[in-house]
């Protein structure tokens, strides 16, 4: 069997005894089956991995005692995705599949032609750290607030790249853009498209660069998850 893998916000050390409770308690006892003495890793950006192991078992929960690290921290670069909300069981495919493909940051914004109202943030959260848990990273991305597009351009630092995926097919090759600005963030419109004044402001911005992902109209999240595969293959070539 796999180890186990939990997020563990906090500071993690040798010898530190550990609480746990409530659902993550209940998955590690009565979906796993863990008994005292068998081992699990516990994991935060900044702490890095901890081998731990059941120290007891008590009636509502259990105590851990963590052993040793087994993985220092280290930076997991990857980009931002600013996205239009869609609806939910996409958006939940979405951000469990770009938390796998290393996604650093998750921004909904809410365009003129967003439909879908968004997700509970705690749900697409519980998505986040479940798939960093399974994919081995040590960091879970953060999930901003959703809030309007416009809002967000005004609020965003001028000087970071705009990679915005422009589904007029007018952009730059999505592997050359990203090679040439690795640290840019991506946009991808709703699942009707940016309206034409909203096109037109994000052309107008001193950063913008539209970015076309090829001949066919691409779902929303196909469009988010082909940009960050192509983020990860322009690093890596
Ligand atoms: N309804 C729109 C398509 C929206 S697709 C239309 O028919 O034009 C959803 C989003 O995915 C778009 O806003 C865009 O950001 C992105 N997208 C999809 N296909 C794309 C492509 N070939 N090139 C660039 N962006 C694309």
């Amino acid at each position: 069997m796999t180890v186990p893998r939990l997020h563990c916000p906090g500071e993690l050390t040798a010898g530190q005894a550990l609480e746990l409770a409530g659902e993550r308690a209940h998955y590690l006892r009565h979906v796993l089956r863990l008994r005292e003495g068998d081992g699990l890793h516990l994991f935060n950006a900044a702490a890095g991995e901890w081998r731990a192991e059941i120290a007891r078992l008590a009636k509502h929960g259990l105590l851990l005692r963590i052993v040793a690290r087994t993985r220092e921290p280290v930076p997991e670069p990857g980009p931002t995705l600013v996205f239009a909300p869609i609806k939910r069981s996409r958006l939940e495919w979405l951000v469990e599949k770009a938390v796998e493909l290393g996604v650093a940051r998750l921004v909904p914004v809410i365009t003129r032609r967003t439909v879908a109202r968004p997700e509970r943030s705690d749900r697409l959260e519980a998505i986040a750290v479940e798939a960093a848990e399974q994919c081995e990273r040590l960091s879970v991305p953060a999930i901003e607030p959703p809030r309007p597009l416009a809002d967000w351009l005004v609020a965003r630092a001028a000087a970071v790249p705009l990679l915005f995926a422009d589904e007029r097919g007018e952009g730059a090759p999505l592997m050359a853009a990203w090679r040439r600005h690795p640290e840019g963030e991506l946009l991808v419109g709703p699942e009707g498209g940016f309206a034409p004044d909203e096109r037109q402001r994000l052309l107008g911005l001193p950063g913008a660069v539209p970015v076309s992902l090829g001949p066919r109209i691409l779902r929303a999240e196909t469009a988010s998850l082909y940009a960050l595969v192509a983020w990860q293959l322009a690093r890596a070539s």
